[in-house]
């Protein structure tokens, strides 16, 4: 279904598909994440990815209860941004051989990621408060303020020593 599909006709329809769209996303992102955790080298890079493939498991976990608060089943769609994202991780992973470089290729690849995050889930922060439900948008906020936490952990990680060693 295209962003402007026909389908979506209420800023409610907008709503759910934005949300199986981040539910796809998190499901990628947990299939993803160990294997970021295996080339990280930094032991504290490492450790956070590991702490974050944990809180992804939550963010699934907090989707599937806005689903079922909002009274639709769970349901995953494609979602072509964040594999764009996730395939270019990849890509520059594969292609970076020093272990220094490839943390901090690391580290880019992740803030690109949790900032797709943090705009989806802002904006349906938004969009649920707008249809009168702040329970959703209350459960969507622990997601968020998880990926903002994680971003700002990353940023430290790569401005105290990663692009230090990088260089
Ligand atoms: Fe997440």
């Amino acid at each position: 279904m295209g962003f402007f599909s026909k389908d979506i006709k209420s800023l409610d329809d907008l709503f759910i598909h934005m949300l199986r769209e981040i539910y796809y996303a998190e499901e990628q992102i947990e299939r993803t994440l160990p294997k970021m955790i295996g080339e990280a080298t930094d032991p504290q890079l490492k450790a956070g990815f590991e702490k974050h493939l944990e809180q992804t498991r939550g963010h699934i976990d907090r989707v599937e209860q806005v689903f079922e608060l909002h009274g639709v089943k769970a349901k995953a769609i494609n979602c072509p941004a964040i594999d764009g994202i996730l395939e270019e991780a990849d890509e520059v992973s594969g292609d970076v051989g020093d272990k220094e470089v490839l943390d901090a290729a690391l580290i880019a690849s992740a803030q690109a990621v949790e900032h797709y995050e943090i705009t989806r889930y802002g904006t349906l922060i938004a969009w649920a408060r707008q249809l009168g439900r702040s329970d959703c948008a209350n459960v969507l906020a622990k997601n968020l303020k998880e990926e903002q936490a994680t971003d700002r952990k990353l940023t430290e990680i790569a401005e105290n020593r990663i692009n230090l060693l990088a260089a």
